[in-house]
């Protein structure tokens, strides 16, 4: 049977893996395989050249059974509801994994934020997040970043609910402009928190971070300071790409370099000192370290048993496929999920919220203290399961995830 790529199939298949594995009643995963609410909008937007079109929307609540649905909103020209009822039950594990008091959600709009012009882009914003308001609110969903969608696009969200609210509503969405009352530390959270990760992994193996090697696939939000934060530990970053093109060095890459470069070429393509490299070949390089940063399915039965990296820290949501994973585990390759290497950043988005429920913030010392806490406690939990249980890491977050959920759903009276 040819390998599904649809990212809501393969969510159910791995809930369903780990339902079994951890013999929970079969009513755990009736209740979980489906999201509670999905909202399709239709947006109308007028275009700066007078003319309207309309974009299509999605809000996904996978579950509410530990808290209010939370997850970011992705705009991207792919968007599809499949891919955001994915993403949304990606969430509610990846909370479950941390421990924090929220469920899962996730929002989408099917556009190309690239040909937008920022006028386009603010209403475009403003006009999704007044049509998904009914069921958005600090105690029901609470939105933050995620693909192509940055603080500024917080802000108009934040901006219009609180318009429609007639008072101040911060924390209805995470991920905003320190001025406008977010988090300091939440704009390198995803990063930082799969760094600790990445680190307590290469302790586990005895992999010696200031002689390892990294390549990192995308170099968005996640993945560009990712390279920065691993180049600080020691780290040589030998290739990163974009969807633009990639570049590889082996004696390695200055990732605040790149950065720069990125900032005004607006792709890592081309970056001086560099060979150019196709994103096939970045994920099959000799390296210690993979970090795959970007979007769904990069990591397949068709290149899995080509993997080179002895640890995969998956800072993207959903890049490896369930045939990939088996792959990967017999070949003792350690991949860190993705519900639990990029937790770190709805955990500060948690703080953010926090912050905005108390009216009084925090140090940038104190998010970063308290994101290292969460990651590695909940990285080692996972890990104690992964040896207990003789299953891999994914197996092992979903069933530490899954026991939470069965917990709160049996004490809750819905199974
Ligand atoms: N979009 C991020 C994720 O996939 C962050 C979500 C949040 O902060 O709520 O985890």
């Amino acid at each position: 049977m040819a390998e599904t790529l649809n990212p809501f199939e393969i969510v159910q298949k791995q809930l369903k893996i780990a339902c079994d594995k951890l013999g929970v009643e079969e009513s755990v995963y009736e209740v979980l395989k489906e999201p509670e609410k999905v909202l399709t909008v239709s947006i109308p937007i007028r275009m700066d050249d007078g003319s309207i079109k309309t974009f299509i929307g999605y809000r996904s609540q996978h579950s509410t059974v530990l808290g209010p649905a939370k997850g970011g909103v992705r705009f991207h020209p792919d968007v599809t509801m499949d891919e955001v009822k994915a993403l949304s039950a990606w969430m509610t594990f990846k909370c479950a994994v941390v421990g924090i008091p929220y469920g899962g959600g996730k929002g989408g709009v099917r556009c190309n934020p690239k040909e937008l012009s920022k006028s386009e882009l603010e209403r475009l914003s403003r006009g999704y997040f007044r049509a998904i308001s009914p069921i958005i609110g600090p105690e029901k969903d609470i939105p933050a970043p995620d693909v192509y969608t940055n603080a500024q696009v917080m802000a108009w969200f934040m901006d219009e609910f609180s318009q429609l609210k007639g008072y101040n509503t911060p924390g209805v969405v995470t991920g905003k402009p320190i001025v406008l009352g977010g988090s300091l530390g939440r704009n390198e959270a995803t990063a930082r928190g799969a760094t600790f990760t990445i680190r307590e992994a290469a302790k586990k193996i005895g992999l010696d971070l200031t002689k390892a090697t990294v390549a990192i696939q995308g170099f968005g939000n996640a993945g560009s300071v990712a390279a920065r934060l691993l180049y600080e530990l020691g780290c040589k970053i030998v290739a990163v790409n974009d969807s633009q093109g990639g570049v590889y060095n082996p004696d390695g890459l200055d990732p605040e370099a790149v950065n720069e470069y990125k900032k005004k070429n607006k792709t890592v393509k081309g970056f001086p000192g560099s060979k150019e490299i196709s994103g096939a070949k970045l994920l099959e390089l000799d390296v210690d370290i993979l970090v795959p940063a970007a979007l769904e399915n990069v990591i397949t039965s068709n290149n899995a048993a080509n993997i080179k990296a002895k640890i995969v820290g998956e800072a993207a949501n959903g890049p490896t496929t369930p045939e990939a994973d088996e792959i990967l585990y017999k070949k003792g390759v350690l991949v860190i999920p993705d519900i639990l290497c990029n937790a770190g950043g709805v955990t500060v988005s948690y703080f953010e919220w926090v912050q905005n429920l108390m009216n009084f913030y925090w140090t940038e010392e104190e998010v970063n203290n308290r994101l290292e806490q969460v990651m590695v406690k909940a990285f080692n939990e996972v890990f104690y399961i992964h040896k207990q249980y003789n299953v891999n890491m994914r197996e092992a977050a979903y069933m530490l995830a899954i026991k939470r959920i069965t917990e709160a759903l049996k004490l809750r009276g819905w199974i």
